[in-house]
């Protein structure tokens, strides 16, 4: 590695995610292996700002890689956003001699990391950090694994009281432009029907197919809907409505897992992605790449710039909808 960085800045940005702990530990002991100054940046894009830094070792991330959340919090930043908000960023960067940096977030921070690289060309590396994975570019984004384990362990509490009480639960579930999370929770919980942005079933199949769980002495049933899923023109309550009236058979309930899908001990999976994408990012940088960001696709890290990464869209597996489909048989 022969490069001119010598210090490299780390932080977490936007909406947070289960793993991005394990990302922060893996860039501050990257950094550490190939003896090169580590800052950890508190709050994002706020605290480049306002300076808000913290000098970080090897020893500085122990016993974080089991932690949800941040320990570097994240922030959105609406300075920032603004010519003037970057160049206190950048007095705050060269004051500390930070060389380039690491952001773990979503398109949103990629987005402003590329604002400032265009006016300061100051070197930077971009790791997918959402729970959504709506990003462009990689098959997983860090965060995205556990929020499928929680829903798919809610999922299995609600359908115990739901089949208890022959009930019809419509599950609401984090994802607004994209329905990965309800697809494939909705596929490893069993659901019935998975209502999901990029695809329009209709009201009419939702009908037929819970007439055809009834006709079949089904003791529960549950659909999950994606929060972003306009394609029935209804929201979960105004289903549940449509559903009692068209439906009257069924006793129909609503729930919202909201926040809760972004919290907890991330899944060994988002640990190992973690672990491995904040390796080859530092490595990135110290062989003199920036605009990037990190990705997996056939278990490889890989790269994508990140004008790319900000631009494209990522897209739901198809072939999930027809198992589902085989499975409700
Ligand atoms: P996420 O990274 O999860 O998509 P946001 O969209 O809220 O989250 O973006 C996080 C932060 O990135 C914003 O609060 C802002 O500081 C910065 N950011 C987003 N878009 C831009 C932009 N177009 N120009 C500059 N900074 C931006």
């Amino acid at each position: 590695m022969n490069s001119q960085i010598k210090k490299i800045a780390v932080f977490t940005s936007g909406g947070d995610s289960p793993g991005m702990n394990a990302a922060i530990r893996s860039v501050v002991r990257t950094c550490a292996y190939f003896k090169k100054d580590c800052i950890g940046i508190y709050r994002g894009y706020e605290g480049m700002i306002e300076g808000d830094f913290l000098p970080m070792n090897a020893r500085s991330v122990n016993n974080i890689i089991n932690k949800g959340g941040t320990v570097l919090k994240s922030a959105r930043c609406d300075e920032f956003r603004s010519p003037e908000g970057r160049k206190k960023a950048y007095d705050q960067l060269v004051s500390n001699n930070i060389d380039a940096f690491v952001v773990i977030g979503g398109d949103g921070s990629f987005t402003g990391a590329l604002a400032f690289y265009e006016e300061y060309k100051m070197p930077f590396i971009g790791i997918p950090g959402t729970i959504d994975n709506d990003i462009f570019g990689t098959t997983y984004t860090v965060g995205f694994d556990t929020a499928l384990n929680t829903v798919v362990e809610a999922i299995d509490k609600i359908r115990d009281t739901a089949s208890s009480h022959h009930r019809l639960f419509f599950v609401e579930v984090m994802g607004r432009d994209v329905g990965h999370i309800a697809l494939n929770s909705g596929v490893g919980a069993g659901a019935e029907e998975i209502l999901i942005p990029e695809e329009n079933l209709g009201l009419d199949r939702l009908l037929d197919s819970l007439t055809r769980s009834k006709a079949r002495g089904k003791s529960s049933s549950i659909v999950v809907v994606a929060e972003g899923d306009r394609t029935t023109g209804k929201n979960v309550y105004e289903l549940k409505e449509f559903v009692e009236k068209n439906l009257p058979v069924y006793d129909v309930r609503v729930c919202v897992l909201g926040h809760m899908q972004r919290g907890g001990a991330p899944s060994c999976f988002d640990r190992v992605l973690a672990s491995r994408m904040g390796v080859k990012s530092v490595e990135a940088l110290l062989e003199g790449k920036t605009n990037l960001m990190a990705g997996i696709i056939d278990n490889k890290i890989t790269f994508t710039p990140v004008s790319e990464a900000i631009k494209g869209k990522s897209k739901i597996d198809k072939e999930l909808i027809r198992v589902s489909d085989i499975m409700t048989i």
